[in-house]
């Protein structure tokens, strides 16, 4: 089988000065449009971890039309951020259960200081931690072009570019459309990028001083990119 998955673990001590080999999660920072869920889309397959979107866990509320989806629907599309209280909730149920647990790579969350520390609260109260925190460093030019661009999958929610003629395709998922995100134009940009330099920027400095901290440069080709990260997690 060529499709070989690869099992990502790091060696840790516990309590009881026990060594244990233990599975990881992991973080990707970035802007909108940084690449944070291209590259966690790979990283997830490669090394068989779950892929946490909270972009995708309030979508999928808004599509179901559930009482939190009806609350966020207008807030989303304007790319203004959902409550720490909704996002946390959601987060928290999908950390803590047994299927995803400690295989996490985590993908707009956190997206300020508060969800920053709420994030250590809850994996410190399950016994998991953070074994890598990645920051995907892009300019706002770059970050335009790529959301103008970017394309969906109904089904699946893999994202595609109309600007990367490599990946362009008309459907996906036994033709599913491939669709732009209503987020996506050029005002919403604008005000997502805006959010982000307000709220995210303080959970850098929050990150930046451990040493499992890694800046890595969005701006270049998406394959280079997972080969950087790929890297640093081989390492
Ligand atoms: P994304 O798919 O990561 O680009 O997120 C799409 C939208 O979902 C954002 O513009 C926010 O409105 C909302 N969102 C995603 N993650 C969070 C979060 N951690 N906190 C608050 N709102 C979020």
């Amino acid at each position: 089988n060529t499709n070989k998955i690869n099992e990502l673990t790091v060696w840790t001590i516990n309590k009881e000065n026990k060594i244990w080999k233990i599975k990881v999660n992991i973080v990707m920072l970035g802007s909108p449009g940084a690449g944070k869920g291209t590259q966690a889309q790979k990283i997830a397959i490669k090394y068989n971890l779950n892929q946490l979107s909270t972009g995708d866990l309030l979508r999928e509320e808004i599509k179901n039309k559930t009482e939190i989806g009806k609350e966020i629907e207008h807030i989303i599309s304007k790319g203004d951020f959902a409550t720490d209280d909704i996002v946390n909730k959601l987060l928290k149920k999908a950390v803590i259960n047994p299927v995803y647990r400690n295989h996490i790579i985590f993908d707009g969350y956190p997206r300020n200081i508060n969800q920053a520390e709420n994030l250590d609260l809850i994996l410190n109260s399950d016994n998991q931690s953070l074994n890598f925190i990645f920051f995907l460093k892009v300019s706002r030019e770059d970050v335009e072009k790529r959301i103008l661009g970017r394309l969906i999958c109904e089904n699946c929610n893999h994202i595609f570019n109309e600007f990367d003629d490599d990946e362009l395709q008309k459907t996906c998922c036994d033709n599913k459309k491939i669709l732009k995100r209503k987020d996506d134009n050029l005002q919403v940009i604008i005000n997502r990028y805006d959010e982000y330099m307000k709220h995210t920027k303080p959970v850098l400095d929050f990150y930046s001083a451990r040493n499992n901290y890694f800046e890595v440069n969005g701006a270049e080709k998406i394959d280079v990119i997972t080969g950087k990260i790929d890297q640093i997690l081989g390492a």
